[in-house]
């Protein structure tokens, strides 16, 4: 057993129905319509199954927050525009960011195997949730995908002290052949936010590199680094990487940065609100006239890493999927019961 895990008593065993039957309550008990909710619930339950618990059960009680403060639009209904033949725009009307995905994704794919690639834009939407499953999704219908989003901004950038950038996550999709497609998804932030204040509950110190304290000094301290500035990963490159986000999925479809995002929070301390970019590449039609080459040359690429012993990413989570489907998952009993006290339905054997 892992160090910080609770002892088997404290952990309640829930199957993945049972997962999803619990978010539903509690969003819908919170007021969420059932076009919102459901894929809210669908994405915490994938990421219980995937074990990336950071964004399964353990958002739940953020997601409450998020549809009780004032900017969260109760009524929001996603609206589908085509403003080109290569663009599909989805105003998510200021609700989560997750059905307006939904709604422009057979657009996208559709564009994207007529013209070789294609763009979502996704405006005013509450953002919370893992970009894995989307470009996983469009990897699955054979299209190559990019997917990113700001948040609030927490980062300072490389050389500076002040925040001014969001953990801004960044993620891609490969269509493998008869194989679970190749992906990643990261946040440009050296430490993700939810660690740093999951070492905070701990009294546990940061890795060196991680954040700076108020007056800019580097710090370890989990408090400090809350109250000062996070840092991003990889110095000057991350922090380039971060802007090119704050960028593409900022002003370029017409949406806010995480400045501005956390402007428009206005201390309700909701979920970050702003644009996501989603591009999908269909490598049959750019691929010119021999998919097998392009394909071996692809598989060939990824055999040399796992011939040496490196993981490819997205290798864990799958791994856990072929576990959990059967196993379901197990989670602490502390955030069971604190889910249950937002109006969560408590399973039949928990
Ligand atoms: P991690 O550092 O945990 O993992 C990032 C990626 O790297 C994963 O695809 C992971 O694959 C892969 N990986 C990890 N270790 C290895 C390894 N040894 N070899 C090869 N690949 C590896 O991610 P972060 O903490 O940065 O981000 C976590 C999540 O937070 C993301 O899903 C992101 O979308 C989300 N996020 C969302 C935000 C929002 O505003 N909506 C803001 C910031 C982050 P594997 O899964 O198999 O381990």
């Amino acid at each position: 057993m892992a160090e910080n895990t609770p002892p088997v008593a404290d952990m309640v065993d829930l199957s993945l129905e049972e997962v999803r039957a619990l978010t539903l309550s509690v969003l819908r008990k919170a007021g969420l319509t059932e076009a919102q909710a459901a894929p809210v619930a669908e994405t915490i339950t994938l990421c219980e199954r995937d074990g990336r618990a950071s964004h399964g059960l353990l958002r739940l009680p953020g997601c409450v927050m998020t549809i009780e403060s004032a900017n969260f639009n109760l009524q929001a209904e996603p609206e589908v525009a085509e403003p080109s033949a290569a663009v599909v725009r989805v105003d998510a009307g200021f609700g989560y960011s997750l059905p307006a995905f939904e709604r422009g994704l057979p657009l996208l794919e559709e564009k994207a195997k007529a013209l070789g690639v294609a763009v979502l834009a996704i405006n005013n939407c509450f953002h919370f949730s893992a970009l894995w499953p989307e470009v996983e999704t469009l990897a699955r219908r054979g299209l190559a995908a990019l997917a990113m989003t700001p948040s609030h901004a927490w980062v300072a950038p490389f050389g500076g002290i002040k925040p001014v950038l969001g953990t801004n996550p960044l993620a891609f999709g490969w269509p493998r052949a008869d194989k679970n497609p190749y992906v990643f998804d990261f946040a440009t932030s050296a430490m993700a936010r939810s660690d740093i204040a999951m070492a905070g509950t701990k009294g546990e110190t940061l890795p060196e590199g991680c954040g700076l304290d108020a007056q800019g000094n580097p710090s370890t301290v989990p408090a400090e680094v809350l109250a000062g500035a996070m840092t991003t990963f990889g110095g000057h490159k991350g922090t380039a990487l971060s802007t090119m986000i704050e960028l593409l999925a900022g002003p370029l479809i017409g949406d806010m940065t995480s400045r501005d995002s956390m402007e428009f929070d206005a201390g309700e301390k909701a979920a970050p609100c702003h644009g996501e970019l989603i591009v999908a590449f269909d490598p049959a039609l750019l691929g010119g006239d021999d998919p097998t080459l392009n394909e071996a040359r692809a598989e060939a690429l990824f055999a040399a890493f796992t011939d040496q012993g490196a993981r490819l990413p997205s290798q864990q989570r799958y791994q856990t999927r072929a576990r959990t489907q059967d196993t379901g998952v197990s989670i602490p009993r502390a955030l069971y019961d604190r889910i249950t006290e937002l109006g969560g339905e408590r399973a039949t054997q928990a």
